[in-house]
């Protein structure tokens, strides 16, 4: 597998799945880094339109990088991130990431404006769009085909969160997997990369169930996947479960397990663009194993090693 850090030395293992920091180096050739934005979108599963309690596991920051405040203009907000990062800046380039909320919420011509603006500042070389997959009607995936462009980074990220249905709804999102088939088509049909924002660990679902989410992201032919565990985080929905004993977290041997699994049987060529839910420890229930980001990641690279597998291994037998 392909290991296009330039700043890994001969010695250093090549990393067990195809990570989107090195396919960043690989393309661009220097570091490139994600500057999170929270342009102050709604979601339609908060403010009634589809629900009104939001998905079981959101935060009432709708998934918002503490470095993020809406209060302040898009071009602030890059500003004071790209001021944050300690490590020196010379020739880091950026990707403006609407992470909060749900980023194709509005107008095409809200969401161009928003767009636009996030572009135009400084260093940025790329656009990624978090949203949920019933918020993507045609003229907004036009829109974001409108920014493809040769040396431009451009990533549209839905919450698939799961292929099974009644996962989907336990998690209150609002939307089926049909609409997640249906947004990835039309997206696919107008060559917009997508990474699915997925979940392992959701209560109820089997190592099969999970398995299969895994068939169905290389059936969808996506370009890049966003893996995390289910974590709890305080006051939501989820929490109350977690306190009941009704939503009981993955293990961290337990995750770094089925994350092999999942990842031997993804295409190889899906970039993966995190393994791992991030999350203040401030605001973390459990499982506080997900806090020791380094641990767990090195965790599942030991993992991969032991069994003498990687990212794709199994694919063509899933
Ligand atoms: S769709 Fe996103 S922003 Fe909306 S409630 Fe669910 S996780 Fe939160």
């Amino acid at each position: 597998m392909k290991n296009a850090d330039p700043s890994r030395s001969p010695a250093t293992p090549v990393r067990p799945y195809n990570f989107f920091g090195d396919y960043l180096i690989g393309k661009h050739g220097c570091r490139v880094l994600k500057i999170p934005i929270d342009a102050g979108f709604s979601c339609p599963n908060r403010d009634g339109t589809v629900g009104t309690e939001g998905c079981i596991f959101c935060a009432e920051d709708g998934s918002a990088s503490p470095a993020s405040d809406r209060r302040k203009s898009i071009g602030n907000q890059i500003d004071l991130v790209k001021r944050s990062f300690r490590r020196s800046d010379r020739g880091t380039r950026y990707i403006a990431y609407f992470q909060a909320f749900t980023n194709t919420y509005g107008t095409p011509e809200e969401l161009r404006r928003a767009y636009d603006e996030a572009i135009a500042a400084e260093g940025i070389i790329g656009l990624m769009v978090g949203t949920r997959p019933d918020c993507l009607a045609d003229p907004v995936l036009d829109l974001l085909a409108s920014y493809r462009r040769d040396g431009f980074e451009l990533w549209l990220e839905i919450g698939m969160q799961t292929m099974h249905d009644r996962s989907l709804l336990f998690l209150q999102r609002g939307h089926d997997h049909a609409a997640t088939r249906d947004a990835a088509r039309r997206a696919s049909l107008r060559g917009i990369p997508v990474c699915m924002h997925i979940i392992l660990g959701i209560p109820g679902e089997s190592w099969s169930d999970m398995m299969e989410t895994a068939s169905e992201l290389n059936a969808l032919a996506v370009s890049g996947a966003k893996i995390h565990h289910l974590h709890v985080i305080r006051g939501t929905a989820l929490a109350a479960l977690y306190r009941e004993g009704a939503a009981p977290p993955l293990s961290q041997k337990e995750y770094v397990s089925v994350l092999c699994d999942f990842l031997e049987r993804l295409d190889p060529g899906i970039v993966i663009h995190r393994i791992l839910g991030d999350r203040e420890p401030s605001t973390l229930v459990a499982p506080l194993w997900g806090i020791h980001k380094g641990t767990v990641i090195k965790a599942v690279e030991d993992e991969f090693l032991r069994r003498g597998t990687a990212q794709g291994y199994l694919h063509r037998q899933s």
